[in-house]
């Protein structure tokens, strides 16, 4: 099969880390008969640079048209003091709305090799970490109704929760579809319904998804609970859905449990199989382009294409097992050392070790 995959490198590290997970789509395309063909084009800091623009329409034409996205990271020092409008993170929510990625799914899986790295108390480690996060990507607060006024005390701002049926029914069908995939097959739905009204929509709609899917356990939590379990008690979650703001916060919260940000791989999807996959992490501007960074995120962000856009499972399976493989085997990058007295790896180093363990 043939696949088009545009890449955004980014700023930062993007670059280096984008090379790795090509390289290794390159080995899995070798394996399994598939051709994949990359296409980069230009997005955040690197594009303002040579456009003026963070976005270019060229970049959107070209993400539409492709198969997917592979999107290193964007940002840095260079580029804060410009107008919001004018961010590289721009590049982000309009590559998000132009192609309608609504669902934002993001693994949090606490290796058994890294359970070191973990900062959670060692009983509560011992359980383990396998949990995956889907946040609403396009609704709720970060584009409700926004302002500022004059009030009895002086300016007052204000920003709008609002959710419609419709978006949380999508995103709903995406935890349990998500669900019915994994071993456990729980849903837990994070809101605050004892507060919010947008809230109790999301609980209604949420209840009446779950009825079509009888083979899933699905639960409430209040998202202030769930901030605390998430510490607690992280082994007892499966899939969990919830807001975007909601999600943003806990997401974050979530992958620290499991130790390094450098790991940690997502995917934002729609309604086509065009989705776009990058790592948690941003452009981490202290390390880059020392070759120091950990490719892991993105290569894991390559498996999750392969996965979710182009329903290659086997082929996402063998990445995420030789990720595994080296890991167990001691390799490490600096962000992942501990307390190690080896010398770490590099990023082009480690990226070696995962294409020898693809065998
Ligand atoms: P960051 O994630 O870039 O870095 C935080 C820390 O983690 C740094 O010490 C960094 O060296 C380290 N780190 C991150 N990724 C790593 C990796 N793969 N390997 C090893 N170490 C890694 O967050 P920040 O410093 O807050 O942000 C830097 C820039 O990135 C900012 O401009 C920010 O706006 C941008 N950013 C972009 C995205 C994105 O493109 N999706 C996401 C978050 C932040």
């Amino acid at each position: 099969m043939k696949y088009n995959i545009a890449l955004l490198r980014g700023d930062g590290i993007g670059p280096e880390i984008v090379d790795s997970a090509v390289e290794v789509l390159k080995k899995i395309g070798e394996k399994y008969g598939h051709e994949f063909t990359f296409t980069p084009y230009l997005a955040g800091g690197c594009a303002i640079d040579a456009t003026g623009v963070p976005l270019p329409d060229e970049t959107v034409k070209g993400c539409k048209e492709s198969d997917s996205v592979l999107l290193g990271a964007v940002g840095g020092p260079k580029w804060d003091t410009l107008a919001g409008n004018l961010r590289p993170e721009r590049a982000l929510l309009g590559v998000r709305s132009a192609l309608g990625l609504y669902t934002n799914i993001r693994p949090a899986k606490l290796y058994q090799s890294l359970k070191a790295e973990c900062p959670l108390r060692a009983d509560i480690v011992e359980k383990g970490v396998d949990l995956v996060m889907i946040r609403e990507l396009t609704g709720g607060i970060y584009f409700g109704e926004r302002g500022r006024r004059k009030g009895e005390n002086g300016e007052e701002a204000y920003d709008t929760e609002c959710y419609s049926t419709m978006e949380i029914e999508r995103i709903a069908r995406a935890a349990f579809e998500t669900a019915m995939k994994r071993e456990r097959k729980s849903v837990i739905s994070i809101d605050k319904a004892n507060v919010l009204e947008s809230s109790r929509l999301w609980r209604e709609v949420v209840h009446k998804v779950a009825a079509e899917y009888p083979e899933v356990t699905c639960t409430d939590m209040l998202v202030d609970n769930a901030a605390m379990q998430l510490v607690k008690n992280p082994s007892q979650f499966d899939v969990v859905v919830t807001s975007n703001m909601f999600g943003d916060i806990l997401s974050d919260e979530s992958s620290q449990v499991t130790g390094s940000i450098g790991l940690l791989p997502s995917a934002s999807l729609g309604d086509t199989k065009c989705g776009m996959y990058e790592p948690i992490h941003g452009s981490a501007p202290d390390i880059a382009g020392q070759n120091k960074a950990n490719p892991i995120a993105t290569i894991l962000s390559a498996a999750m294409m392969l996965r979710y856009s182009f329903d290659l499972e086997d082929e996402a399976r063998c990445i995420e097992k030789a990720v595994n493989d080296v890991l167990e085997a001691g390799y490490r990058t600096a962000d992942i050392l501990g307390t190690s007295k080896e010398a770490p790896l590099s990023c082009t180093e480690m990226t070696a070790k995962i294409l020898e363990f693809i065998k």
